[in-house]
């Protein structure tokens, strides 16, 4: 199959460089079929990355307009993605991913997919210096906020492996490790969100496999988890990059199927990994 939507879309809303009309004449040009926009929600400390709270109707109304306009070839659906730590109400939008980017230490916040530096330096204060113990808590907030909010889609699960090459903050293969990792799923699994297969850290080239790992794919799919495939887009350039490597990666994994944003009444369409063509193949399903 071509995956022909993406469901994780920054612009120059928030920390995107491509504005959102750019974005979407880019999804026509690679015959996308439906497209999301999910900028990083307002927040009250890090503003430069995020939608700023006194324009949050400046993107909404962008959006919706560009939805309307753009009606007859491609679906626009307006989400949102809410840090666990943002202000933002989700009831505006038509669905939100809920990532976990910060990790509380103390008076400290550092970003995980920040500064290694920062990160390191916050750790060893507050964690002992123990990545575990930092990978436990990152894990603990993620089931808790899937449990809290019951989000439609998970944010790059295991995001805080991108400083892990550069920290040795914890070994992927530790039985420790897979079991925080387990316990996040099962929340994640109750709460009946998907997990989205994010290639945005392959885009920009600090990861050489998406979030998450094939060994997290794995487990959440004996599971019976869905996911969904997304870019987290920055740079519309690189709209669906390494796209045609995810079904292989999820076959891999035992999916044989994947959701994407809907063109019909349903905001998922459920697709079969073999299918020959174009999301709309798929049964429409409530998710
Ligand atoms: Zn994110
Ligand atoms: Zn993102």
């Amino acid at each position: 199959m071509r995956i022909l939507s993406n469901c994780h879309t920054h612009t120059t809303h928030c920390d995107g460089k491509t504005p959102a009309e750019d974005t979407v004449l880019a999804a026509l040009g690679k015959g996308f079929r439906s497209l999301g926009f999910t900028s990083h929600a307002p927040q009250h400390f890090d503003l430069p990355y995020a939608v700023r709270p006194d324009r949050e109707g400046d993107y909404i109304r962008e959006i919706r307009a560009l939805a309307d306009k753009y009606r007859s070839r491609i679906t626009i659906r307006c989400g949102i993605e809410r840090d666990l730590f943002s202000c933002a109400d989700v009831y505006p939008y038509d669905y939100f991913i809920a990532s976990v980017h910060y990790l509380p230490c103390g008076a400290e916040m550092p970003a995980v997919d920040g500064s290694p530096e920062c990160l390191a330096e916050a750790v060893r204060g507050f964690y002992g210096g123990s990545g575990l113990r930092a990978v436990r808590a990152y894990y603990s907030l993620l089931a808790a906020y899937a449990r809290a909010w019951r989000p439609p889609v998970i944010g790059h699960f295991d995001l805080i492996k991108k400083n892990n090459a550069a920290l040795g903050l914890f070994d992927e293969n530790d039985p420790a490790y897979m079991e925080a990792v387990f316990e996040a799923l099962k929340a994640i699994r109750e709460a009946g969100s998907l997990l989205e297969v994010n290639t945005g850290g392959m885009a920009r080239n600090v990861v050489s496999e998406p979030y998450p790992s094939a060994a997290v794919l794995r487990m959440w799919r004996g599971m019976g988890g869905g996911v969904t495939v997304s870019s987290d887009c920055h740079d519309a350039r690189f709209l669906d990059y390494a796209f045609d490597q995810v079904p292989d990666i999820l076959s891999g994994a035992g999916f044989d199927r994947v959701f994407v944003l809907g063109t019909g009444k349903t905001l998922w369409e459920e697709v079969p990994l073999d299918a020959p063509a174009a999301p709309s193949s798929g049964a429409e399903q409530s998710y």
